[in-house]
């Protein structure tokens, strides 16, 4: 059994909640309080949290969510001080009974990293700001060729894997295309 929802923060940020028969991990809290509400709402106790990238809108609600910092939070090589466990490209790590592989993908930032899980064959990606519906992310600190090579690696993935994104832009990104 695996669940993904969306928890709506700020204008069009995505918090991905996801349970297993194991526990539940989010991924990307930029906030805590939609994040908590709809925890509580659930009854769900969190087992961990996941960080793609060091941006406040991904990572500003670790600390409120963390129980004092008794909970693993996975992210890459980055200032963000409440990340616990850094992780580096080709990592694998295990959580709520799903495997991640860490896919190191900079462009839209130099830490960028996106969680791959095959998942018994109904793969599954977390991507953060790097690829969205209908185009990619800014580029504010890496450059064109390195995010270009990014989008190359995620293009590798399974035709079917399911794209979870940090953002809902399908719109503005159909409108620009
Ligand atoms: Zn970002």
């Amino acid at each position: 059994m695996i669940n993904i929802e969306p928890i709506k923060a700020f204008s069009d940020n995505y918090i991905w909640l996801v349970t297993t028969n194991e526990g539940s991990i989010v991924i990307d809290p930029g906030e805590s309080k939609n994040t908590l509400d709809s925890l509580k709402n659930k009854q769900i106790d969190l087992s961990g949290i996941l960080i793609t990238h060091h941006h406040f809108d991904h990572t500003g609600g670790i600390s409120d969510l963390s129980k004092n910092n008794t909970l693993d939070v996975y992210g890459p090589n980055n200032d963000i001080e409440s990340i616990t466990k850094r992780v580096i490209n080709g990592d694998v790590i295990n959580v709520i009974g799903l495997s991640f592989e860490i896919i190191e993908i900079p462009g839209h930032t130099l830490d960028h990293i996106a969680y791959y899980s095959f998942n018994e064959g109904n793969p599954i990606l977390f991507c953060g700001d790097t690829l969205f519906s209908g185009g990619c992310g800014r580029i504010f600190e890496g450059t064109y060729e390195q995010m270009h090579n990014s989008l190359k690696k995620l293009k590798c993935l399974p035709k079917n894997t399911k794209i979870y994104c940090g953002h809902e832009y399908t719109e503005s990104n159909f409108k620009f295309a």
